[in-house]
């Protein structure tokens, strides 16, 4: 079903090219509901996970809205028709340029430096503000995705939280409650119990009824996701006083849904190895040779019968870090087959770049419901790449 599906898909948009799965996006979001029921929240999608605005649109129709990390994030949301009330700021950067634009278009904004703190006096604000702690929990993930340890650049010092404070009520800003986001791909409950717990104490210390828990939850690109029975009952409980809960996934509600679909140029044989060479690498999929991420690769319907062998899949770039996938077992391909990369919906697109000078792919929503194919983002032309040249 859905290898016919992608061949048709191919056939009227090429390689390489985005396929994101609406079926696989609801079962996310019904997973994350069941895990909340209860639960007063806001859910935000994080949008640096994907910035399409089409995909955006379908969270926020599920009731969620957006956390955004810059105008550009804005401007997604914008696109996708995200209320201000739903629109989460965070930022350990945030310029004067973009407070002074945002700062009465989100309804959110988390604080995450004293300093930060200090500079918003020079802005009027009736947006709720939270205060961004560094609770010092290690998420036991990549160190590059691990936000929380008090080595990282993010939050504010347990010490330094009644300094941010008064900063920011002396300014007659609206202060919620404290933000905590350890880090992204956590696949075990302990680190977020341990975060977490910290921000409780911390909200009925400070009096506080609202929270902000951040993401991080892990997908299983490998064998190993997060258990959220486990999260329901160990963590849930902890927000039963709690007037608001607002909770910032990424790549949980739309990193299985995404499929990248290549075409294989070469299968080249060498007396040490074999590479199966795609017409896409780390320009479109970067995880691999930044964090050694694992993503599984699939030969689309490999013609029988076929020789198994360890590969190495990789791209077309001038590179040797332009690897998809090493030492693989699999159907080896023939030049001109179509292979898939898994659960690439996440800090997939988002990250691509033009590397190169290759063009971005474009992207597709598929409904395996409804047989429906949308192109939500053509493909880049060459000339898109050199618009802005003077
Ligand atoms: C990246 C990020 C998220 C989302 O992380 P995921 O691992 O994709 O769920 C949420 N909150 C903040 C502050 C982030 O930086």
């Amino acid at each position: 079903m859905l290898e016919r599906t992608i061949k048709t898909v191919v056939e009227h948009y090429g390689t390489p090219l985005y396929v994101y799965v609406k079926d696989v996006i609801r079962y996310q979001l019904a997973k994350v509901k069941r895990v909340f029921e209860g639960v007063r929240m806001l859910p935000t999608f994080a949008c640096k996970a994907n910035n399409n605005p089409r995909l955006i649109q379908l969270f926020l129709e599920e009731g969620f809205g957006t956390d955004i990390v810059s105008l550009g994030e804005y401007h997604a949301s914008e696109l996708a028709g995200v209320p201000r009330e739903r629109i989460v700021w965070n930022g350990n950067g945030k310029t004067k340029a973009e407070m002074g634009f945002l700062k009465d278009k989100v309804g959110f904004i988390n604080v995450d430096s004293v300093e930060e703190a200090q500079r918003w006096a020079d802005f009027q604000s009736d947006a709720n503000f939270f205060i961004r702690i560094n609770p010092d929990v290690d998420p036991r993930t990549h160190p590059h995705i691990s936000t929380g340890i008090r080595e990282t650049k993010f939050g504010v010092h347990i010490d330094l939280i009644d300094e941010a404070l008064s900063v920011l009520r002396k300014q007659g800003k609206k202060v919620l409650g404290f933000h905590i986001h350890i880090g992204s791909q956590i696949t075990e409950v302990e680190p977020f119990l341990e975060a977490i717990s910290i921000g409780v104490e911390l909200s009925k210390k400070y009096g506080f009824g609202c929270i902000n828990i951040g993401g991080g939850w892990g997908i299983n690109y490998s064998g190993k996701e997060l258990n959220l029975e486990e999260y329901r009952s160990k963590v849930v409980p902890l927000f039963s006083s709690f007037e608001l809960v607002i909770i910032e996934l990424g790549r949980y509600l739309i990193g299985p849904a995404g499929i990248l679909v290549a075409k294989v140029e070469y299968v080249k044989r060498t007396p040490y190895k074999t590479f199966v060479v795609l017409d896409v690498g780390m320009n479109a999929l970067v995880r691999p040779a930044m964090y050694g991420a694992h993503h599984g690769v699939h030969v689309l319907e490999p013609e029988e019968p076929w020789e198994e062998s360890i590969v190495d899949v990789v791209g077309p770039l001038c590179e040797t870090g332009d690897v998809i996938a090493r030492n693989r077992s699999i159907p080896i391909p023939k030049c001109g087959s179509l292979m898939i990369v898994e659960d690439v919906g996440a800090y997939g697109f988002s990250m691509a770049s033009n590397y190169n000078s290759h063009p971005r792919p474009a992207e597709v929503l598929i409904d395996l419901s409804t047989n429906e194919i949308r192109l939500i983002r053509r493909r880049e032309s060459i000339e898109d790449l050199f618009r802005n040249v003077e």
